[in-house]
């Protein structure tokens, strides 16, 4: 089969308006230097591992401009070894957590629900909202809202709920896990190269060693290379940005 060029796919693939619209700051280059503005990002996730296989290799290209990078973590992982307590699973994942951070230079925050039992009630929101206005967020990422998992769907939601009472002071994005299997009908609209990252974003994964992060990064790994095929490098993250700006008007009709 021909090959096809990089521009002629994306042009193709309806991908170059995806390709050209890159996340804030992010296309500064990739060297040390104290960036022009200094970002809060925060990549959201309901258990230790969500925010480092979602966006990982983005976490670490923020980091590494100088950005200050939160993972904000809503439970700690209690549920998540066979044959452990809540207590002890806690206190092994929280580790894991930590460790991963320190591979993508962000520092891990924890919202203190708890693992297969989180709940969106009033209370959870202010709780969960009061956490975020704390930080006070450039950027958010959170999970995409349809999920097979229901501690995803509500760390979603939380976020959701939190930049709408932040009358939408950060940019928020939705990111995507274990795709097909978990996040089901994302069509990312922002495409992230992690090619010079991804070797921490797997580190990072692999941090969580009770999480069976053979099997779980396999799956990743598949996706990191589809998203960055979708951009023409070896490795990408894909993203949804929640856009919504009433002024914007529908194709020739205003
Ligand atoms: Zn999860």
């Amino acid at each position: 089969m021909k090959t096809i060029s990089r521009r002629n796919l994306m042009a193709s693939a309806g991908q170059a308006a995806i390709a050209a619209l890159g996340l804030p700051l992010l296309s500064e280059g990739s060297g040390q230097a104290a960036p022009s503005r200094k970002l809060k990002v925060i990549v959201a996730g309901a258990h230790p591992d969500d925010p480092e296989s979602s966006a990982g290799g983005t976490m670490a290209r923020y980091a590494d401009l100088g950005h200050d990078v939160v993972a904000l973590y809503l439970t700690r992982g209690e549920a998540g070894i066979p044959g452990k307590s809540h207590a002890e699973a806690a206190r092994i994942r929280t580790a894991e957590a930590e460790k991963a951070c320190a591979i993508l230079k962000a520092r891990p925050v924890f919202a203190g629900q708890i693992d297969g039992a989180s709940e969106v009630t009033n209370e959870t929101y202010r709780q969960f909202g009061k956490i975020i206005a704390a930080e006070k967020p450039d950027l958010v990422f959170a999970p995409w809202p349809i999920d097979s998992h229901r501690d995803h769907r509500a760390t979603s939601l939380l976020v959701y709920d939190a930049w709408l009472r932040m009358k939408q002071g950060f940019e928020l994005y939705y990111t995507e896990v274990m795709s097909g299997m978990q996040t089901q009908t994302f069509g990312p609209t922002r495409l992230v190269d992690i090619t010079a990252t991804e070797s921490r974003k797997r580190a990072s994964c692999y941090a969580h060693a009770s999480q069976n992060p053979d099997e779980f990064y396999s799956v990743h790994e598949l996706m990191n290379k589809f998203r960055g095929a979708e951009l023409g490098v070896k490795y990408g993250e894909a993203f949804v940005r929640h856009a919504q700006d009433a002024r914007e008007s529908l194709p020739m009709i205003s």
